[in-house]
């Protein structure tokens, strides 16, 4: 959760977790939709409807922050999301071997007849 700062530096001003019906395995991870729908709302209506939903979060257990094809396609879906209404999603990745925090962006970029989809590293602010 956050907004876009200056600069187009994403403002990260919390982090919502997993919620308690989420599902984790070794390779994949299925989210508690509702949970976040509801953290989602009640932080946007506690922030004065100023920090919206930016993108996603997970871990890498026992692996380093890298964007695998699967991010990448989860980032693609999020662009992709109509209802989300956010066309530059965030990714942000936590590793752990070694430790660091990666953080990519979708977008758009036009060009002269066709527009392009762009995914690069960006940096963040956390809060
Ligand atoms: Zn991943």
């Amino acid at each position: 959760m956050g907004y876009w700062g200056n600069n187009n530096e994403a403002v990260v001003t919390a982090v919502i977790g997993p919620g308690s019906k989420a599902i984790h395995l070794k390779r994949s991870f299925i989210p508690d939709n509702e949970y976040h729908l509801e953290e989602i709302s009640s932080h946007y209506a506690d922030s004065g409807q100023t920090e919206t939903y930016l993108g996603d979060w997970h871990t890498h257990p026992k692996a380093n922050a890298y964007l695998s094809g699967r991010d990448e396609e989860t980032l693609i879906a999020i662009a992709n999301h109509k209802e989300a209404r956010l066309p530059n999603p965030l990714m942000m990745i936590l590793g752990t071997k070694p430790f660091g925090l990666k953080v990519w962006t979708h977008s758009y970029v036009k060009h002269f007849f066709y527009t392009k989809r762009v995914i690069s590293e960006c940096k963040i602010k956390l809060y």
